[in-house]
C-alpha cells in the first residue's frame, strides 16, 4: 500500500514549530509493511492545500494529511478538502451532537468558530476524535483515501491508531532495536562483523543520536539478530526500543529493592530529571542534592573547606565525597555524584573542559564502597552535561550488574 502525507501549519514553516509527524508517520507505516511515497508540509494556505491535495492523492492509495482542523479562521484543511473534491461544505449532525455534548460537559456553549468542526465535505465521514473537539475526516478522491488529522500530538496520534491502521493492509514488519552507551561508534560497527553487512536480511541500521548508538533490525529474524548485537555490545548495550538509560537502571534497582539519591554539581539537576522523567521512579529514585556552588558543597554536604581547596571542586575526592554523603544524609543504598567542567570557558591545563568526575557510592553492604571516574567529555557545554548524565546512568547500570568496563571518554 503507498501513503502520502501532508503537513499544514505555518508555524512549521517559520520556525515556530518543528515538524514530527513526518517522521512518526514514517515509522508507523514503514513497520507496517507499507511504502511511505512522499510527506510534504505546506503552510495555512487554502489553494495551496488543495492543490496538494489533488497532486499527491494521484500516486497513492491513502493520503493523510495533519493539520487546520481547529475552530480559527487559519483552520482550512477541511475547506480545502471540499474545493479538491470539488463538493461544498455540509455539517455532520453526528459531529455537531458529540461537539455540543463536549461542551456542555464543560457547562458551555459552541461557538460558530467551534461548529465549524463538525463541517465535512458532502461525500465525506467524520472520525471520531477522543482527545479533542475537531472530528477527523475520510473522504474518497478517486481510488484514493483522504483522511484529515488534528494536528496536536496527542490527538492526532491515538486517532492514527484508530482510525488510520485498520485501513493499511501491509504486513506488519518484523523489526526490533538495540542501544548502547559508552562505547565508540566505530567500536560498535566493527564488533558487529559481518552482521553489519549492507546486502544482509535482516537489515541492520546504525544511528547515533544524542551518544546513543543504536541498531535498528528490520525484517525477519530481527529478535535474533538484536540478541546477537546485544551479546556483540556487551555490556554497553542497555535496552531497546523505547528503553532509556534512567528507565533500565530505575528498573534494575526496583528489583533489588534499592534506591538511589544523587549529588549534581556540572548537570545541575540533569540526573535527577533524568531519573524522574521515568513514570513510578518515586519509589527508586528519592531526590538529592544540587550543589552547584563550592560554598553549597560544604553547607548542604559537608564536604571540608580545605578538600575542596587541596583538590578543587572538580577531583576524586570531592566526587568521593559527594557520593557518600548523598547516600549517607538521605538513607539511599547508592549515590551518584557528578562534578566537572561543562564549558566553554573554566577550563584549565591541567583541567580542561569536559573533565568531569563520577562518583558512585554503593551502601548496600555493612561498609559504603566508593568509586569515582574521571572523564574528558568533547562536545558543547550542553553535550558535556548530557553525557555525564549518561554515563553516571551507565556506571550504576553496570555496577548493579557487577559488569566492569571502561566506558568511552574516561580517563585512567
Ligand atoms: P487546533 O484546534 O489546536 O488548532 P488543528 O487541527 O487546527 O488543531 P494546528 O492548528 O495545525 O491543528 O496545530 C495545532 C498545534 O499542533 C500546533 O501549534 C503544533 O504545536 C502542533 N502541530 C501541528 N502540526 C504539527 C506537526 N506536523 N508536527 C508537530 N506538531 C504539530
Ligand atoms: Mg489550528
Amino acid at each position: 500500500m503507498r501513503i502520502s502525507s501532508l503537513a499544514v501549519g505555518d508555524e512549521l514553516l517559520d520556525g515556530r514549530a518543528v515538524d514530527t509527524h513526518g517522521p512518526w508517520l514514517s515509522e508507523r507505516i514503514v513497520e507496517h509493511g507499507c511504502i511511505h511515497v512522499e510527506h510534504r508540509v505546506l503552510p495555512d494556505e487554502l489553494d495551496a492545500i488543495a492543490g496538494a491535495i489533488r497532486g499527491l492523492a494521484g500516486d497513492c492509495d491513502l493520503l493523510l494529511v495533519t493539520g487546520g482542523l481547529g475552530p480559527t479562521s487559519d483552520d482550512l484543511t477541511r475547506e480545502a478538502l471540499a474545493l479538491a473534491c470539488g463538493t461544498e461544505l455540509v455539517e455532520d449532525p453526528g459531529a455537531r451532537r458529540r461537539l455540543e455534548e463536549r461542551y456542555s460537559a464543560r457547562g458551555r456553549v459552541p461557538g460558530p468558530g467551534n461548529l465549524r468542526q463538525a463541517m465535512r465535505p458532502a461525500d465525506a465521514a467524520c472520525l471520531e476524535n477522543q482527545q479533542g473537539t475537531a472530528p477527523g475526516i475520510l473522504a474518497s478522491l478517486g481510488a484514493t483515501r483522504v483522511v484529515l488529522l488534528p494536528g496536536p500530538p496527542h490527538e492526532m496520534q491515538p486517532m492514527y491508531r484508530e482510525h488510520v491502521l485498520p485501513m493499511l493492509d501491509g504486513e506488519p514488519r518484523e523489526s526490533s532495536s538495540v542501544q548502547s552507551f559508552g562505547i565508540a561508534e566505530s567500536d560498535a560497527a566493527e564488533r558487529l562483523g559481518e552482521l553489519a553487512d549492507r546486502d544482509r536480511i535482516p537489515l541492520v541500521c546504525f544511528k547515533v543520536s544524542d551518544s546513543v548508538v543504536r541498531a535498528d533490525v528490520h525484517g525477519p529474524g530481527a529478535a535474533t539478530v538484536s540478541e546477537a548485537i546485544r551479546e556483540c555490545w556487551h555490556p554497553f548495550a542497555f535496552g531497546g526500543g523505547e528503553d532509556t538509560l534512567a528507565s533500565v537502571t530505575l528498573e534494575l534497582l526496583r528489583s533489588r529493592g534499592a534506591t538511589v539519591v544523587v549529588a549534581e554539581s556540572c548537570t545541575g539537576g540533569l540526573l535527577g530529571g533524568g531519573l524522574t522523567s521515568v513514570p513510578g521512579s518515586s519509589s527508586v529514585f528519592l531526590g538529592g542534592f544540587l550543589t552547584y556552588s563550592n560554598h553549597l558543597k560544604h553547607q548542604l554536604l559537608g564536604i571540608p573547606e580545605e578538600v575542596i581547596e587541596r583538590h578543587g571542586a572538580v577531583s576524586r575526592d570531592v566526587a568521593l565525597m559527594m557520593a557518600m554523603e548523598s547516600a549517607r544524609r538521605l538513607g539511599a543504598t547508592f549515590g551518584l555524584s557528578t562534578t566537572g567542567i561543562a564549558g566553554p570557558d573554566g577550563g584549565s591545563e591541567e583541567k580542561p573542559c569536559g573533565t568531569v568526575w563520577i562518583g558512585l557510592c554503593d551502601a548496600s553492604g555493612t561498609q559504603p564502597r566508593m568509586s569515582a571516574r574521571r572523564f574528558r567529555f568533547p562536545g558543547s557545554r550542553d553535550q558535556v552535561r548530557d553525557r555525564t548524565m549518561k554515563a553516571a546512568l551507565q556506571l550504576l547500570r553496570l555496577h548493579l550488574l557487577g559488569e566492569e568496563a571502561t566506558l568511552l571518554w574516561e580517563q585512567s
